[in-house]
């Protein structure tokens, strides 16, 4: 289980999350929705310790971590390895084949043995359709088919929890399609996940729990079935604005 609480990030004069208090359960899709510059990858990032918030407490299991206090390197790494992290841009290495592209970190990182990595990356790049990709580079391939070995690439080092950053805002929309249904296959599978989007539709489909950030505050946090059918006036304002 995962959880913040009372946490606060501050940019120079801005509250980019402002006494955030949330759970993000185990086995299910949390998606965060709001508008541009609301605090939504500041609360990804900070959730993998990319940024630090001020202060606040952070649990991870029996792990507590208080931002105010400085966090050592061990429970960084800890943290860091049981959460997978995908960015709106895929980053893959350029000069590694697809394979190695996912076996690398397992290998390196994990010191799993080069067999067991191997059969591990083809069976997940199988899962996210690119079975027939392995031995290409990055650059051969589509943005869409990128993100999907960068998918696969996170699901090698069996995170704990996955976060998704916009994971699709850099494709086409025939290429978004096929990242949007890997997404959806996880989430089916009970993975714990959270996910930033703008698309709406994915949101409602996928969402165990929605919450909406508004100026680093949570307006929103519950089922997707009320946040759709019966929003506030902000919340209907935000999604008209969406559609
Ligand atoms: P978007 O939908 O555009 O990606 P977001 O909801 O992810 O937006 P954040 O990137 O979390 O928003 O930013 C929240 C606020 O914090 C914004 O006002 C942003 O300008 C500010 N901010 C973010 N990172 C920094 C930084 N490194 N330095 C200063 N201000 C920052
Ligand atoms: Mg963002």
């Amino acid at each position: 289980m995962l959880k913040l609480e009372h946490v606060n990030k501050i940019y120079g004069e801005r509250h980019a999350l402002n006494d955030v208090n949330i759970t993000f359960p185990e086995h299910k899709t949390t998606v965060i929705v709001g508008p541009s510059g609301s605090g939504k990858s500041t609360l990804l990032r900070s959730l993998n310790l990319l940024e630090r918030p001020e202060n606040g407490l952070y649990h991870f299991d029996d792990l507590t971590l208080d931002f105010s206090q400085p966090i050592s390197e061990k429970n960084v790494l800890q943290l860091r390895r049981q959460t997978g992290m995908v960015f709106q841009s895929f980053n893959l290495f350029p000069h590694l084949t697809v394979l190695k592209n996912v076996t690398e970190a397992p290998i390196h990182v994990l010191k799993q043995a080069p067999a067991i990595a191997t059969s591990t990356a083809k069976a997940l790049l199988a899962q996210v359709g690119l079975a027939d990709k392995a031995d290409q580079f990055p650059t051969a391939l589509s943005g869409g088919q990128q993100q999907r070995v960068a998918i696969a690439r996170a699901l090698a080092m069996k995170p704990k929890y996955m976060f998704f950053d916009e994971p699709t805002s850099a494709l086409d929309p025939e290429l978004e399609a096929d990242v949007l249904r890997v997404l959806l296959k996880l989430a089916q599978e009970h993975n714990s996940m959270i996910v930033v989007t703008h698309n709406m539709e994915f949101a409602k489909g996928v969402a165990d729990q929605i919450i909406f950030l508004e100026e680093g505050e949570i307006l929103y946090s519950g089922d997707p079935q009320t946040f759709f059918t019966e929003p506030t006036e902000r919340i209907h304002d935000f999604l008209s604005a969406m559609n």
